[in-house]
């Protein structure tokens, strides 16, 4: 199991705030360089690394001198703005005392959802690991309302590994992994080594009163893992708080792995083809075709024509000059936009649309050749 690690492209490891702050309210400093020599080696080994870290409201409470307990939601989002600062330098310290640049990224449920902001975080985060910067992601806390919060760091994780098309997402917690109960009031609880599904009875067990332990219980880890398995993305939990605890997993350490039935690539693409119902059409001329079955963007210059109302980041239909389709996508540009690029070089979008866009009409990311 711990091959899956080792040979995984594209990592997310996720950070909780009892592992990463200490109960005076700092960064653990020594813990958290080594993390990050870990990090260090799996970028040295090829693969991609992005950091979901928590944290913030620990952080900042101690700052404020807010009292322990319940945080009302607006104390919690000013804990999270002076926090976040110091989480923000910790990782940028540790990282670069390894020789990586962070960089921080702030994410709302609606920038995974709402599908033009989807694709926006999703280039940044493209970009920022090409140049090789670690993105460090946390939730804007301090803007997110009641109801567009995520509330869990799990669930972001996980939705930030199906954005990029991660094969891999670590969640490190205080716990180092799941059971079939709440090991700590229950000393028959057995450990759970591998899941391949997530069934009714092991959402039962997660769900049993008292196996929850707070923000980053369970039933949230349960959540986070249908989320990352359904984008083809194998999800580990293990135990933050141990030295050097990526290297520890990546040798084979103690985890509950679940396991993902197919891979990024193949889940997105049923997602593109299943969930998405075409909103628009383009045409493209022979040589954009045969572009798009070799493996290219469909780019500007290879659409003839284009039709329905669709807005950047839906679902469109491709097809060749006989009217049949042969692939879909999502559109980088809406269809206004889009009709103004028809046969245009992808040199001239912004002198044509009036600001710099995309080089692709649909990134070979986002299509589908059928
Ligand atoms: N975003 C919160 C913080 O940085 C953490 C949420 C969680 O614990 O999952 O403090």
């Amino acid at each position: 199991m711990s091959a899956r690690l080792a040979s995984a492209r594209r990592i997310v490891v996720k950070i909780g705030s009892s592992t990463l702050v200490s109960p005076e309210g700092e960064p653990q400093r020594v813990w958290l360089n080594r993390l990050c020599s870990d990090i260090a080696a799996l970028k040295a080994g090829g693969a991609d690394v992005i950091v979901v870290s928590s944290g913030a409201i620990a952080l900042g409470r101690r700052r404020l001198k807010l009292a322990k307990g319940a945080l009302k939601l607006e104390e919690a989002q000013a804990a999270a703005s002076v926090g976040q600062i110091a989480l923000a330098q910790a990782w940028t310290e540790a990282l670069a005392a390894n020789g990586l640049t962070a960089a921080q990224i702030l994410l709302t449920l609606d920038d995974t959802e709402e599908r033009r902001r989807y694709l926006n975080a999703r280039a940044t985060l493209g970009a920022l690991m090409q140049l090789g910067a670690v993105p460090v992601i946390n939730e804007n806390d301090t803007v997110a309302t009641a109801e567009i919060r995520f509330g869990d760091n799990d669930r972001l994780a996980a939705r930030v590994a199906a954005m990029v098309g991660a094969d891999c997402l670590v969640l490190l917690s205080d716990i180092d992994g799941l059971y079939t109960d709440n090991p700590v009031t229950n000393a028959e609880a057995v450990f759970l080594p591998e899941i391949s599904e997530i069934t009714p009875e092991i959402e039962a067990m997660a769900g049993r009163p008292g196996s929850d332990m707070g923000s980053g219980g369970m039933v949230t880890k349960l959540l986070a893992a249908k989320i990352a398995t359904a984008a083809g993305c194998h999800m580990a939990i293990a135990l933050g708080q141990v030295d050097h605890p990526l290297r520890r997993l990546a040798e084979g350490g103690r985890a509950t792995w679940v396991l993902a039935k197919s891979n990024p690539a193949a889940a997105r693409k049923q997602w593109i083809l299943g969930a998405l119902k075409p909103a628009g059409a383009l045409t493209v001329d022979d040589g954009a075709a045969r572009a798009l079955r070799a493996g290219k963007s469909l780019l500007p210059a290879g659409m003839t024509a284009v039709e329905g109302s669709f807005g950047r980041g839906d679902a469109v239909s491709v097809r060749d000059g006989a009217g049949v389709e042969i692939a879909r996508g999502l559109a980088a540009y809406a269809s206004e936009d889009a009709a103004r690029l028809i046969g245009r070089r992808s040199a001239d979008i912004e002198s044509v649309l009036g600001y710099a866009g995309r080089a692709a009409m649909i990134h070979r990311d986002d299509l589908v050749v059928l």
